[in-house]
């Protein structure tokens, strides 16, 4: 609950909340549930009406899943979108009622909840990812963060104004449907407030990396219409998919299914020239019939027009008391399906830093690790989607794919090399969606331990502190995740682990949640390769050992109270074999 002093001179009284967030997409939603399970108080405020009605981001990465899942309700968010049984492949095609190029097969929600049981290596995870539309995600994160009583959240209420005075953030808000502005003042304000942010804006804080890229496909205007088809699928020759591409010379384009029946996300590549900002829907039609081939009945739900050529990172994702988070720190295109997951990650690693502080048991400086750990973490992420989207994007179709001849044929076989290449590099992404890390961040004891080189489609289990724990079902079927504790782990490995009494107290003193959980397995000692580890609220690896010897020394650096620390070995800098260096990278 929040608290409201008194009424003055008639305004309404005065909301005294720990954090304001602006913004009640992904972002800001993930965040109030982490701050609403910590009971911390905070106010949402999204301008508009309710949750997304387009369909946006449509696919929930593997690592957001595992997140969900520690919220209690991933299983909820696998059951939206599609249906149990419905494919989720990624197919290529000419036009999609025309020639099959490429396509890659993709487990349904009801075969992912089977297949990760028995998946290792690169998939060795608690949940694969899901296909689905980030509008239905939205709903739940919402439905769940009301839930805490902790929480406040209200669309139709801009943030107009704020300041920062050291010790608290004022800001105004103000009702889209008339009536008085309201004043909040905060402990924190956080900016998850999307591409345009007035909160990052009114910092003055600079975009850095590269904008406008153009490409054939997936760098330009794009026309994007959120459409009713229900006799899409009666036109395809080819099985049904979950994404549908469509590559020829006319227009490029692709199409999202939204719940498995008659809706769809459709989004097309403009040619030079074009100005679809003015489009009717009769130009709709024509656009979504080149793509299709033939005609096909559709209702237009809505439509608009947005730009892919993004990898953009703020400067800055902090200001004194005021943080940006999602795309208001980071502006993805969207190959790859990274700008909402990597949206999310922002809220979970704030959550719990803004919960420890507010709590009074972590310093300030604890906050100053979010910039430290997720800016470098935006760069990998956006270089990774533009990545993928040259592979995608600066593919040529010539006029011959089309072409009822040998040398239509011999295109149609080269796009088919191409396409089945490029579907497994964009959307098979292990490496992507666990491999991201924290080396160099302040509150990590690295531990100096070469580290699997990054890379897109593979995902090398390491505990090296820094990254996500690696994942095991255990003997009893349950997953080691859920095993972890909300907050602080330390788990002790293996038959004869050392004692951990050291760290149970110097947690204790310093008011750190912790939680001991023993698994005698050697396989999970050879795992982590080490019998000690400390696993973050976050379910990042944090220090791992031999000994409980540094047990304070560890605590405080984690937790920000110490930024140095001797005794232990502590390498910060990251490996060389873990650099990524695509060119033009705005790191
Ligand atoms: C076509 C397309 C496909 C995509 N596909 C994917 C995908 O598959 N996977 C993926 O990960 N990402 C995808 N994305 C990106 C994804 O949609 C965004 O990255 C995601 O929405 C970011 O979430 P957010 O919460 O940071 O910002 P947003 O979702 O933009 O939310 C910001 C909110 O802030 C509110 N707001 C703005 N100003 C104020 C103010 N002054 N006061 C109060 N509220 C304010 C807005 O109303 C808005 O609701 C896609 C994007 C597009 C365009």
């Amino acid at each position: 609950m929040t608290a409201a002093s008194p009424p003055a001179d008639g305004k309404p009284p005065v909301i005294e909340t720990d954090v304001l967030i602006a913004g009640g997409g992904p972002c800001g939603l993930m965040l109030a549930n982490e701050l609403g399970r910590r009971g911390i108080r905070c106010v949402v405020v999204d301008a508009k009406p309710s949750t997304a009605f387009n369909p946006q981001a449509n696919a929930t990465q593997a690592r957001t899943m595992e997140h969900f899942r520690r919220l209690g309700f991933a299983h909820e968010i696998r059951a939206l979108g599609l249906p149990a049984d419905h494919p989720t492949d990624i197919a290529y095609f000419t036009r999609f009622a025309g020639h099959e190029l490429a396509r890659i097969g993709l487990p349904t929600a009801a075969e992912a909840i089977v297949q990760i049981r028995s998946m290792t290596g690169s998939w060795s995870a608690a949940e694969l990812p899901h296909r689905v539309s980030q509008k239905f995600v939205e709903e739940a994160l919402r439905r769940h963060a009301q839930a805490w009583p902790s929480t406040d959240v209200r669309y139709g209420w801009r943030l107009e104004r704020f300041g920062d005075d050291g010790a608290s953030v004022s800001a105004t808000v103000r009702p889209g449907e008339g009536g008085p502005a309201q004043e909040v003042v905060a402990k924190f304000l956080i900016g998850a407030d999307g591409a345009r942010s007035f909160v990052r804006q009114q910092l003055g804080i600079e975009w850095g990396g590269v904008t406008g890229i153009q490409r054939e496909f997936m760098g330009g205007k794009m026309f994007a219409i959120y459409l009713r088809a229900p006799q899409f699928l009666s036109v395809l020759r080819h099985p049904k998919a979950w994404m549908y591409v469509a590559v020829n010379h006319e227009r490029r384009a692709f199409m999202a299914s939204v719940d498995g029946m008659a809706e769809y996300a459709f989004h097309a590549a403009l040619r030079p020239g074009e100005d679809a900002d003015g489009w009717t829907e009769a130009d709709a039609r024509r656009v979504f019939a080149q793509a299709v081939g033939v005609d096909v009945p559709m209702e237009i739900l809505s439509m608009g027009t947005w730009l892919a050529g993004h990898a953009l990172v703020a400067q800055r994702f902090q200001k004194g008391r005021v943080f940006i988070a999602g795309d208001a720190a980071h502006l993805f295109t969207p190959t790859g399906g990274l700008g909402y997951n990597t949206a999310v990650e922002d809220a979970v690693n704030l959550g719990w830093k803004l919960a420890s502080v507010i709590r009074g048991q972590a310093p300030l400086a604890l906050l100053d690790s979010y910039e430290a750990e997720r800016r470098p973490l935006a760069q990998r992420n956006t270089a990774y989607a533009r990545k993928f989207a040259d592979s995608v994007g600066l593919f040529v179709a010539k006029p011959e794919l089309e072409e009822p001849s040998e040398r239509g044929d011999a295109e149609r076989q080269l796009a088919a090399q191409y396409f089945n290449e490029h579907a497994r590099l964009e959307f098979n992404i292990p490496g992507v969606t666990f491999g991201g890390r924290y080396d160099g961040s302040p509150i990590i004891v690295g531990d100096g331990a070469p580290l699997p080189p990054d890379a897109p489609n593979v995902y090398t289990p390491t505990a090296s502190p820094g990254g996500r724990p690696p994942h095991a079902w255990l003997d009893d079927g349950r997953s080691l995740f859920d095993l972890f504790h909300v907050e602080w782990t330390l788990l002790a490995l293996g038959p004869n682990p050392p004692s951990t009494e050291a760290f149970e107290s110097a947690a204790q003193a310093l008011r750190i949640d912790l939680r001991v959980v023993r698994l005698p397995q050697p396989s999970l000692r050879e795992l982590y390769a080490a019998p000690l580890v400390l696993i973050r609220p976050d379910q990042i690896v944090a220090w791992r050992g031999g000994d409980a010897a540094d047990a304070v020394n560890v605590l405080s650096r984690v937790t920000g109270i110490t930024q140095s620390l001797t005794p232990c070995s502590d390498s910060t800098a990251p490996s060389e074999s873990r650099r990524t260096n695509y060119q033009g990278d705005p790191a």
